[in-house]
């Protein structure tokens, strides 16, 4: 930049037009730019080098024309001829700055560094073709330092600028990215037409120094016009290029991208796929295919389908031949088979077999199988275990019932099931605990199988200690018993627990279909019924169901809701028997014995309805009905002046371990004004199991001044020493060793003992259903002088019993 002495500077003037048309050709070139930039990062190989290439040309093209056009647009009052070499060497200049620009950029992933180097070297080739571009102006040119330094500044913002916008828009795909790309190639233009105009406004032309003889002098506003012209057109096609590509090449890589998709989804599927055509050729398989086969891949390369068939276990094989077949008709197939691995194991498989259909016609099919071997095998065990017994292994008794329903309606012929139930298990339980009860069950269990091996019975275990068995064979009467008896023997064998030997006995009832039963519930309804009925008998033994039984149970049910009115409706009363002294035939004691009107039955006996009081709790209102009844009649005769004689009164096993059973008594003889010592509780041996609770209940009672009877002696197996111990009044003499008691002279030998042994102890016996004069002489012959019995009077009415045994006092009326 040289000054002259003679400061001759000439005013330039600006083709509006022109300038107008170089932002133009600037914002173009822009827009190009960004895209191309996309166009380079995005693609690889030569094709980038060839987008390179081209862009760098478009680019600088594009800069430079701009900047021509721009120089074009001014006029200097003075014609200016141009220096071709140097205008050239600016293109050259740009096209470099471009291209190492566009390369530093164009790449996936640039950090600020690139964009700095890369915005650097395109303002370099900017600057430098602009300057150069000036240079070739034969005319002499200083240039103002500020705005000099200025338009180089911005040519390195707006290049910075520029390659950020166009990595920005690079990544991303709103909708809006075109427009944005536009806007930012209007900025950009703006700032490449800011640094050419403001380079400009830094130049000073001077008058002296012009060379005119040299040179090219051209018509500027038609050059101008051509070159943009030109330049447009140009910037444009490749504008179109670029977007014909970009469409091109987006479609061939959706292509390429979604078979890449689909051959990931092939080979890495856990699933084994295998195409076959329809020659039967495998065309292609997949690594789990090999691993579910057992073999390598080159194994099944090339081979026909054929190759895998015979691995298919025989019991499918046919059948996995005929979906395999019908798929290739174009219908999916879905179904389960099985194939023996290479390694010999047994592999459960799913398969689907896909036709593969092209234009409409089936050229092939996927076979594509899963292993199920697992899922399979958890899920028969899940199976198992909904339909087992843990404890045993047993089928439980949801099994049973689905085996009885089958069984009921495969069956031709009759068949038995039983049912069974460990007598006194509660006490192995209870007294061993769960643990020795569960290895009792497991041990019970296998002795019943161990019996019904090799006959065709299905045993299950129902829950707890009961166990059920269904016999499949046609029902015989006598097998059936004979198999429910062995049964019974074995259980009834030692069991070894905790170095005891406990015994414990079974009871098993039987059903037969269809005449106890047409269905499963009912069946097995009735097979308890009996099994309960052997309970009821003493245990330890089976019966078969019978009609009478049902009958039995249904009326026992019928009692039950009848005898909970009964009270309330007044349908109890009682009857009394006399106890005589046979010396002088004095009523000594009464027995009150209690018996229900029934609205419809008559009169029913307690030998029915107490048992069924007993298993309701229905005993206690009704026991202490009997107790009321009886003190208020006999303190009714005491009062009227009769003998002064003790009630006796039942009491049941319930009542007497009734807690305040002491309290309760005082209340009543209080209530009916009884004296204690008139009232007597007749007791069980059986009711006196544990000794020490049983002492205890009994010192209370005695304490209140009432007396003890013991009934039914004989039929339980309490020792003499025992007792001794406990305070009891009276023995009663079991009838049931009295009524054969002419006869038996063992059961005469056992009466004797009683008597002399209750003399010992100083306990009253009273001897009890004395029918004949000959059962009379042998109980006075053993000195038994008290006796209740038919032979003396039946159970009566209060009245009749004042009637015929209030004999001195003939004024007495009806009491009570
Ligand atoms: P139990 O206490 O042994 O009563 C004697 C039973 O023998 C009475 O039967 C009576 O009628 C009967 N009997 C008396 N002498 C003779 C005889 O010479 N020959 C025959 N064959 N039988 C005779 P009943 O009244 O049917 O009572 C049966 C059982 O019912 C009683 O046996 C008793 O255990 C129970 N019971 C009766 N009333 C009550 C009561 O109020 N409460 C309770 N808990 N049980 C009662
Ligand atoms: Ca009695
Ligand atoms: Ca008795």
């Amino acid at each position: 930049m040289s000054h002259s002495m003679d400061h001759h500077y000439m005013q330039g003037t600006y083709d509006f037009a022109l300038v107008a048309f170089s932002y133009i050709v600037a914002v173009v070139a822009s827009f190009t730019v960004l895209d191309l930039v996309d166009r380079i990062s995005s693609s690889r190989g030569w094709h980038r080098w060839g987008w390179l290439a081209f862009g760098s040309a478009a680019m600088g093209l594009g800069v430079w024309s701009m900047h021509f056009v721009g120089m074009l647009a001014f006029s200097l009052p003075v014609p200016v001829a141009y220096d071709m070499v140097t205008v050239v060497l600016s293109v050259v200049a740009v096209v470099l700055g471009s291209f190492i620009a566009l390369f530093i950029v164009g790449k996936k992933k640039i950090g600020w560094k690139q964009l700095l180097s890369g915005g650097f070297l395109l303002a370099s080739g900017i600057s430098a073709m602009h300057y150069v571009g000036m240079d070739a102006m034969q005319i002499h040119i200083t240039y103002k330092p500020l705005y000099f330094a200025i338009s180089i500044l911005i040519a390195v913002v707006a290049s910075i600028v520029a390659l950020w916008l166009s990595l920005y828009f690079s990544s991303g795909k709103d909708r809006w990215r075109r427009w944005k790309k536009l806007g930012s190639g209007l900025v950009m233009g703006a700032a490449v037409v800011g640094m050419h105009y403001t380079g400009m406004y830094a130049a000073e032309f001077h008058t002296i120094g012009m060379d005119e003889s040299s040179g090219a002098m051209l018509d500027q506003k038609l050059l101008a016009y051509v070159i943009a012209g030109v330049t447009l057109v140009t910037l444009g096609l490749s504008l179109v290029g670029i977007y014909i590509s970009n469409r091109f090449t987006s479609k061939e890589s959706e292509l390429e991208v979604s078979e890449k998709w689909y051959k990931s989804l092939f080979e890495n599927n856990q699933d084994g796929i295998i195409a076959v055509d329809l020659d039967y050729r495998i065309i292609g398989f997949n690594e789990a295919a090999c691993e579910l086969v057992g073999v390598k891949g080159d194994a099944l390369h090339n081979q026909k389908v054929d190759f895998i068939f015979p691995m298919i276990v025989e019991e499918e094989r046919e059948y996995t031949q005929q979906k395999f077949l019908a798929s290739l008709s174009g219908v999916l197939q879905r179904y389960e088979t099985a194939l023996y691995h290479q390694d010999g194991r047994r592999v459960e498989l799913s398969v689907i077999n896909a036709p593969v259909e092209l234009n409409g016609e089936v050229v092939g099919n996927y076979i594509i199988a899963r292993d199920i071997t697992e899922d399979k095998r958890s899920k028969e065990k899940i199976q198992h275990q909904a339909h087992h017994d843990e404890l045993t292994g047993l089928p439980n008794r949801r099994r049973f019932n689905q085996i009885l329903d089958e069984q009921i309606r495969s069956s031709t012929s009759p068949f038995a099931i039983m049912v069974l139930d460990i007598d006194r298990f509660k006490m192995i339980n209870d007294s061993l605990g769960h643990t020795y009860g569960d290895i009792f069950l497991q041990e019970v269990s296998s002795r019943i199988q161990k019996v019904v091996e090799g006959s065709k019975v299905t045993l299950s275990r129902m829950g707890g200690d009961e166990f059920t068995l269904l016999c499949h064979d046609s029902f015989d009467q006598h097998s059936t018993s004979v198999l429910a008896e062995s049964i019974i023997r074995q259980i009834s064998l030692p069991y070894r627990l905790k170095d005891n030997d406990f015994y414990v006995t079974a009871s098993i009832g039987i059903a037969v279909y269809p005449i106890d039963g047409e269905d499963a519930v009912e069946l097995l309804q009735n097979a308890d019924t009996a099994m309960y009925e052997v309970k009821k008998n003493g245990k330890n033994g089976c019966r078969f169901y019978s009609r009478e039984l049902n009958e039995q149970l249904q009326e026992k049910i019928g009692l039950e809701a009848d005898l909970r009115r009964a009270i309330e409706q007044e349908e109890l009363f009682l009857y009394y028997q006399p106890q005589i002294r046979s010396i002088d035939s004095r009523m000594i004691g009464v027995e009150a014995l209690v018996r229900w009107n029934h609205p419809d039955k008559g009169v029913i006996s307690p030998g029915v309805f107490i048992p069924i009081a007993e298993e309701t709790g229905l005993i206690y209102s009704l026991g202490s009905w009997v107790l009321r009844e009886a003190c208020h009649q006999m303190k009714a005769w005491h009062d009227a002046g009769g003998p002064l004689i003790p009630v006796s009164v039942n009491l049941s096993s319930q009542q007497f371990h009734q807690e305040n059973l002491a309290e309760y008594i005082i209340a009543i003889l209080e209530e009916t004004g009884l004296d204690a010592q008139y009232l007597e509780l007749e007791i069980t041996e059986s009711m006196m199991m544990d000794p020490v609770v049983s002492k205890d209940i009994l010192d209370k009672l005695t304490d209140l001044g009432v007396r003890i009877s013991l009934d039914d002696f004989g039929t339980g197996y309490s020792s003499l020493s025992y007792l001794k111990q406990l305070p009891i009044h009276k023995l009663k003499i079991d009838r049931s060793f009295i009524s054969d008691i002419v006869k038996n002279t063992n059961d005469k030998a056992i009466v004797a003992t009683i008597i002399s042994m209750a003399q010992h102890l100083n306990m009253d016996v009273v001897a009890e259903g004395i029918e004949t004069q000959e059962q009379l002489d042998i109980l006075t012959h053993n000195d038994c002088q008290k006796i209740q019995g038919y032979y003396y009077s039946k159970p009566l009415p209060a009245a009749d019993v004042e009637n015929a045994f209030f004999v001195p006092q003939r004024n007495l009326g009806r009491l009570g």
